[in-house]
């Protein structure tokens, strides 16, 4: 039979168990997963929260290997985390794009999709923009935001800079969901959302642990769920308006400095860091780039013989 085994390993852990599988890694991840690989016929599958999931016939031996399994791990991998027929509720929903790119601003959105909008947003083709090319993406936010009330607020490389060393990633997505939701429940008032979806980045206790550090903090009527443009249109729309945003920033710092800047954390974003610093040094790079990502000390190196 089937089995499914789920363990809770620290970082560690994870990073041994990826040495021992390099020779049987996928080439891709679900998101949030450190690696995925296919050993012996069963799929192991780690992610940033520390649960692996062994999925096969040996699913128990393996996992033994490495730790013991919490209980009912199937039962509970199941439940949907909301509640039934929620995707035709009339809903807020909320999301951020950039927050993993060396370039570019951190963008949140919240936006309002009423049951009787579906219709037209899936005619709009609003769906999953992980399934959208980012074209195809820009033209659906060009005729969604005509169509939808929504909020975004924008957190230039510049203002996330300052703000980061006191503020931690996930508190600074905290206070940006709830200031985005914030202004768009005033801006439909006085109509109310039957439900408040984000799109979730950290455990729901956190989230609210972090809200009572915020003015206005939103704490009615909140659900979360990961993947959440898949339970609501709303967030699909959220998710669509934000990563247009992110890409136009990206065009308009491409044109200032006259190159490519790339999305992303890789190699390419190494490069055009290098670039940026040769001509600017670190305040010009401090108006593209998050500088507490490791690829600015990657960029000082590849400066031969510079002050970096
Ligand atoms: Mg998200």
């Amino acid at each position: 039979m089937k089995q499914t085994v789920v363990l809770n390993l620290p970082p560690d852990k994870i990073r041994a168990m990826q040495q021992t599988y390099r020779s049987a890694l996928k080439p891709k991840t679900p998101a949030y997963a450190v690696f995925s690989a296919s050993v012996d016929g069963v799929t192991i599958t780690a992610y940033q929260s520390g649960k692996v999931v062994f999925q096969g016939l040996n699913a128990e031996g393996i996992a033994k290997t490495w730790g013991t399994a919490e209980k009912k791990p199937a039962a509970a991998a199941k439940q949907s985390p909301l509640p039934k027929n929620f995707a035709s509720w009339n809903v807020i929903g909320s999301d951020e794009v950039g927050n993993g790119s060396y370039f570019g601003p951190v963008v949140v959105c919240a936006c309002y999709v009423t049951k009787e909008q579906m219709p037209l947003l899936k005619e709009l083709g609003v769906k999953d923009s992980k399934e959208l090319s980012d074209s195809s993406i820009r033209s659906i936010a060009s005729d969604l935001v005509h169509v939808v009330p929504y909020q975004e607020l924008i957190v230039t490389p510049e203002k996330y800079n300052q703000i980061q060393p006191e503020y931690n990633v996930n508190r600074m997505k905290v206070a940006l969901h709830n200031q985005a939701i914030h202004l768009l429940l005033n801006k439909i008032a006085p109509v109310k959302p039957d439900a408040i979806l984000i799109d979730q980045f950290t455990p729901e206790a956190n989230y609210r642990n972090y809200l009572k550090k915020e003015k206005h903090p939103v704490t009615d009527n909140l659900y979360f769920a990961t993947k959440g443009e898949q339970y609501h249109l709303s967030v699909a729309a959220a998710s669509i308006i934000c990563r247009t945003r992110f890409l136009e920033a990206l065009d308009t710092a491409g044109s200032e400095l006259g190159f490519t800047v790339p999305s992303g954390a890789g190699k390419q974003s190494d490069l055009t860091a290098a670039r940026i610093l040769k001509r600017g040094g670190t305040a010009l790079l401090g108006r593209y780039a998050k500088l507490h990502f490791a690829n600015t000390e990657k960029a000082k190196k590849l400066l031969p013989g510079s002050g970096y």
